[in-house]
C-alpha cells in the first residue's frame, strides 16, 4: 500500500527526520540516538512507533525499523541552509557514533538518520535537499509519518 503526500502539504513548521536501522538492536540504538541529540541541543517532541519493512534498494538485506521524529531545535531562529548543514553534521556525528560505516550506498547499516523537513526551508544542494527527494516514494517513510501528524 502506498499513501500520496503530495508536497505541498508538508509541514511548514516543523523539522522532522526519518530513522533507520537494520544492524543491531534497534530499539536500543533508537534510545542511544535520543539520549545523543538531547544532549546536543535537539528535543524530540513526537515519536512514531518503531515499524518494520523490508529492505529498501536492493543491498541490504535485513529487515529494517524505520520511525519518524519532530525535533525542536533550541535557540533556532531561523531555517536557514547553514542552520541545516549544521544540523546534517550532527545527524552524521549520531550516525558515525552509533558505528555507522558508509562503504555501500544502500547497505545494511546501525543507523540512518534523514531530514524530513527543516521549517520552511527549501533546497536543492550536492550535499542537502529538503523536503527530502524520496518521501513520497518510501512507505518506510510516508507511514510513520503519517501517524505523527
Ligand atoms: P545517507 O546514505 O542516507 O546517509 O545519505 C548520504 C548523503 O545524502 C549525505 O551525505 C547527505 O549529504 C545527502 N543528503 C541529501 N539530502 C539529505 C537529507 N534531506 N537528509 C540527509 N542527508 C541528505
Amino acid at each position: 500500500m502506498s499513501y500520496i503526500f503530495p508536497q505541498h502539504l508538508f509541514p511548514s513548521e516543523k523539522v522532522l527526520i526519518a530513522l533507520g536501522s537494520s544492524i543491531g538492536d534497534a530499539e536500543a540504538i533508537f534510545e542511544s540516538a535520543e539520549k545523543f541529540l538531547d544532549e546536543n541541543g535537539l528535543e524530540i517532541i513526537k515519536k512514531s512507533k518503531n515499524h518494520k519493512f523490508p529492505p529498501y534498494g536492493g543491498v541490504a538485506k535485513n529487515e529494517f525499523t524505520n520511525a519518524v521524529w519532530e525535533i525542536e531545535i533550541q535557540g533556532l531562529k531561523e531555517f536557514s541552509y547553514d542552520k541545516a548543514r549544521k544540523f546534517l553534521n550532527l545527524l552524521q556525528k549520531c550516525e558515525d557514533h552509533h558505528g555507522r560505516t558508509r562503504e555501500k550506498q544502500w547497505g545494511d547499516r546501525t543507523l540512518d538518520i534523514d531530514i524530513l523537513t527543516f521549517g520552511n526551508l527549501e533546497c536543492n544542494t550536492t550535499q542537502l535537499t529538503i523536503p527530502h527527494a524520496e518521501i513520497q516514494k518510501r512507505d518506510f517513510v510516508l507511514i510513520p509519518l503519517r501517524e505523527i501528524l
